[in-house]
């Protein structure tokens, strides 16, 4: 029976409230079934709270996650650093979860993650796990240099990589990480990374999109292109990798799994983020049922809808926050931006930050590579004015 309706019983409550909780809130109604929201997020003013209450605590008090479930009829996360506690004692309290303390207890340690990636037959770079400092000696013996030390818990953005150069480096690496768990991974030569998003619901049907493939600067993701420009038989190992390890985790509710593509077009997974993507914000735009409805619909027991696309490519573009200011600003958005084809998505940010997603573009057409152009042009026309400034007209 699906889950719906108005007032505190059927409330959906989401740990996290920045743009990906705004956004599963503002696509809800198309589901045809509009739904209240309730948001957990320490930022008072966060991006969703425009679109549902708010209770304002870190997302890894997990007091403050079992109060949010006993105020909601189903709970989700749109970000998977939360306290896995919380979401346990909300699932004994019989409130659903998805996706589940199992789920997130898997994917917030990489070192269990890709164990559990491994153990399923899927294809990850070849890791170890360093456990001192003397280890990372022998891991880059055996991996070879560079290789890639991440922090086992709480990166995002690339925040908790480091790509090791040397023996020498194998110091600062472990300075850097000092106190934390690591994995060490091998570097991948990729030629491409891309992405699989798919939902399953509760019965176990998986609906995918295209994959896409994804730009990033400085490990932030700039732009994604769909459908990613790779031989079909790439894709089609991709997909088949998605769909394998989307059916392994066995929840409900959208998954992304980010991978890596080599130069002789074999596929690892780099990993899974068992929510709605940024590399598929696109969707909203591109596709008959958005990443977001898909999301609600998938958590609530609704059939899923359709992911064709009406046209035949898309390009998602991020609006980041330009180098050298931070602060209050108005936003310069051209008339250019009302071209067909061309849509823009603010997230209401009160402050721009170098760097910080403040929004992203949707570009809809026929030719991918000049989606890319038509993206980038459209980007370079917005501008953040500082509040206040002499510049605002
Ligand atoms: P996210 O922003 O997706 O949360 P994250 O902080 O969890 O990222 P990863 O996805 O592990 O970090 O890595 C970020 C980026 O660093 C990847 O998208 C890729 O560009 C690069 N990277 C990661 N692992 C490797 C590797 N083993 N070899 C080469 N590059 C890598
Ligand atoms: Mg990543």
């Amino acid at each position: 029976m699906a889950v719906y309706g108005f007032g505190g019983s059927a409330t959906v409550g989401v740990v996290g409230g920045g743009q990906l909780g705004a956004m599963l809130a503002e696509e809800s109604g198309k589901a045809g079934l509009p739904h209240e929201f309730l948001f957990l997020d320490p930022m008072p003013g966060c991006p969703a709270s425009g679109y549902g209450r708010q209770i304002v605590a870190e997302l890894y008090d997990a007091r403050a996650i079992a109060e949010l479930g006993r105020q909601c009829r189903i709970l989700t996360c749109e970000i998977e650093h939360v306290s896995v506690e919380g979401l346990r004692a909300a699932e004994r309290n019989g409130i659903p979860v998805y996706p589940s303390a199992k789920t997130l207890e898997i994917i917030q340690d990489k070192r269990r993650q890709y164990e559990f990636l491994e153990s399923g037959g899927l294809p990850v770079p070849d890791f170890l796990l360093p456990e001192r400092e003397e280890d990372l000696i022998l891991i880059g013996r055996d991996l070879g240099y560079p290789f890639m030390l991440k922090a086992a818990t709480g990166g995002y953005d690339g925040r908790g990589n480091y790509p090791v150069k040397n023996e020498a480096d194998a110091k600062n690496a472990w300075q850097y990480f000092v106190g934390r768990g690591t994995v060490a991974q091998k570097w991948v030569p990729f030629k491409k990374e891309v992405s699989f998003i798919a939902a399953r619901d509760w019965s176990g049907n998986i609906a995918s999109y295209p994959v896409r493939e994804n730009h990033h600067k400085d490990s932030i993701l700039i732009y994604s292109v769909v459908p990613a420009m790779i031989s079909a038989s790439v894709a089609k190992d991709a997909e088949d990798i998605g769909y394998a390890a989307a059916q392994m985790l066995g929840d409900a509710g959208i998954v992304c799994v980010e991978m890596f593509v080599l130069p002789d077009g074999k596929v690892y997974v780099n990993e899974i983020a068992p929510r709605v993507h940024n590399s598929g914000h696109d969707t909203m735009d591109s596709c008959r049922t958005s990443q977001f409805e898909q999301h609600i619909r998938a958590i609530t027991g609704m059939p899923l809808g359709s992911t064709e696309m009406p046209h035949p490519a898309a390009v998602m573009h991020n609006i980041l926050g330009d180098p050298g200011y931070s602060g209050g600003y108005v936003m310069a958005i051209p008339d250019c931006l009302g071209e067909t084809g061309v849509r823009v998505h603010m997230y209401g940010k009160r402050e721009v930050r170098p760097g910080r997603k403040m929004g992203h573009l949707a570009v809809v057409g026929n030719n991918p590579e000049e989606l890319v152009r038509k993206s980038q042009e459209a980007r370079r026309t917005i501008r953040f004015v500082p509040a206040g400034s002499a510049a605002r007209r």
